[in-house]
């Protein structure tokens, strides 16, 4: 192997207070044993970024920062921007200083212990190195159900995701460069990151349960993230309304030469209920046409203002 090259952690917080330290003390434990092991730069840093905190989170990355400044880093948001974007923020502010960059949530859900297959995998030649779940023992039946549905849905919606795979990843200071050509506002980074391409491959790991607090992805952030995956990488909902609209057009022309039939052999009264049926269902029809196009058109809306995705207060680096 030739000269250990630099790593950098991207760890976006939001309220993390409860487990900062821990999360920074275990990271400490791992890049000291991947020096030693010669595996990773001294000059390897950990970047906390803060996503608009309301508790502790962003006192604790200074101190951090000032009990080692060799060593943690933090990147304070002006306001919360939400975890893809905070994401976003870490990795643009990291990727002129290291030469791959691995992102990974602040509660050790994600195992520290994949690090060093990560690392490994890298120096065979991988652009991209995804963590990939291969349990979701510690998940609720419902958390398991809701994501892995989630997957499979993308999938089916045409939108080209690693299944099980979350934000889990290490990443080539190349592939940072390419990321940085994307300018959409909509972030969807799992989508993203497989379009640029490159050599990749995936590494599996066990998910642990959060060591402290409490999950900042709700039900209601979670639905919204999958339809923003699904809207922001896909046109087939598109395409269905136009295949729907087909069949219908059919069924209405079929309905048609009923009608006209009836009349002919004169029993035209037309049951109250059938038509107030089909009036409700083409109603519902339309709304839910309508509904996924105006999700695309409020898309188009937010991309076409170019607001920047991200607003960095201070960068505390030494
Ligand atoms: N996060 C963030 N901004 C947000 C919400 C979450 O930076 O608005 C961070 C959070 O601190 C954590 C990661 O994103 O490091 C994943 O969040 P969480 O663990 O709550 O999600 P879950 O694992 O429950 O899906
Ligand atoms: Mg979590």
């Amino acid at each position: 192997m030739n000269k250990p090259e630099k790593l950098y952690m991207v760890v976006p917080c939001y309220n993390e207070e409860e487990v900062l330290n821990e999360t920074a003390g275990r990271l400490k434990e791992k890049y000291i044993s991947l020096i030693e092991r010669n595996m990773i730069s001294p000059e390897s840093r950990v970047v906390f970024v803060n996503d608009g905190s309301k508790d502790e989170t962003w006192n604790i990355i200074c101190s951090l920062h000032e009990s080692d400044p060799d060593f943690f880093s933090g990147v304070n948001l002006a306001h919360n921007a939400g975890h893809q974007n905070a994401v976003l923020a870490g990795l643009m502010t990291v990727k002129d200083i290291c030469d791959m960059a691995i992102t990974m949530d602040a509660d050790l859900q994600d195992d520290i212990d994949t690090i060093d297959a990560m690392v490994e995998k890298y120096y065979e030649g991988n652009q991209v190195v995804y963590g990939v779940r291969n349990a979701r023992d510690t998940d609720t039946f419902f958390k398991r159900f809701t994501a892995e549905g989630f997957y499979k849905f993308m999938k089916v919606m045409g939108a080209d995701v690693v299944f099980n795979h979350a934000d889990f990843r290490l990443m080539s200071k190349r592939v940072l460069a390419e990321l940085a050509g994307f300018r959409e506002v909509n972030l969807f980074l799992r989508g993203m990151v497989p379009l640029i391409g490159f050599k990749s491959c995936s590494v599996y790991y066990e998910r642990h349960e959060r060591f402290a607090g409490e999950s900042k992805y709700p039900l209601k952030k979670m639905m919204a993230f999958a339809i923003n995956g699904i809207t922001s990488f896909s046109t087939k909902p598109l395409k269905l309304i136009t295949t729907l609209g087909g069949i219908m057009s059919f069924l209405s022309i079929l309905a048609f030469i009923w009608a006209f039939v009836v009349k002919v052999i004169g029993h035209s009264e037309i049951g109250w209920s059938s038509m107030m049926c089909s009036i409700w269902l083409i109603g519902g029809l339309q709304l839910l046409c309508l509904g996924i196009i105006g999700e695309y058109v409020g898309k188009i809306y937010a991309e076409v203002k170019q607001r920047p995705r991200y607003i960095i207060d201070e960068f505390i680096n030494k």
